[in-house]
């Protein structure tokens, strides 16, 4: 990121009062809550399919006032806009010039982010479902064995 940039990130986030609540449960709906990696085209995506277990079909955080004890790894917004964790369409990142936040993935892309978003872990982030931390442990340990040369 260019200085300037990350300059004007700096003092933006400290003009943000945590306690204000800008989030309109924007258009991506809770695309802040989507997990998140780096593609091997240098992006950040953010993924339906790896979104928080708490994340409701609304958008909303389904256990607000506890979700840092629920899920390690949920970050206040301020870490989230410094961290590219947030969509460019969030409204808290609204009025910073050339800020890059994730590109919530389309759906056609999903599947193919998913198998890369796999390989590219060392461990299963909590934020999961039970049915994804499966699919990812199971994909990862499919991949490492054929790249051992053991699979058939
Ligand atoms: S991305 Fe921003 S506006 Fe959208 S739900 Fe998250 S915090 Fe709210
Ligand atoms: S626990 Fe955090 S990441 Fe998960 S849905 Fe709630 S606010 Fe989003």
């Amino acid at each position: 990121m260019e200085t300037r940039l990350k300059s004007q990130l700096r003092s933006y986030v400290k003009s943000i009062d945590p306690n204000d609540n800008l989030c309109d449960n924007c258009k991506v709906k809770g695309a802040c809550c989507y997990g998140a990696f780096k593609s091997e085209d240098g992006k950040i995506y953010g993924l339906r399919s790896a979104k928080c277990k708490l994340l409701g079909k609304d958008g909303r955080c389904g256990d607000y006032d506890n979700r840092y004890s629920r899920v390690s790894g949920c970050l206040p917004i301020v870490d989230a806009i410094i961290q590219k964790a947030v969509p460019n369409e969030c409204e808290y990142v609204k009025g910073i010039d050339g800020y890059e936040g994730k590109i919530v993935a389309d759906k056609s892309k999903e599947k193919k982010l998913l198998k890369e978003m796999a390989k590219s872990m060392t461990t299963i982030p909590e934020y999961c479902s039970e049915d994804l931390k499966i699919f990812l442990s199971e994909y990862a340990q499919n991949v490492n064995v054929k790249k051992r040369g053991y699979y058939v």
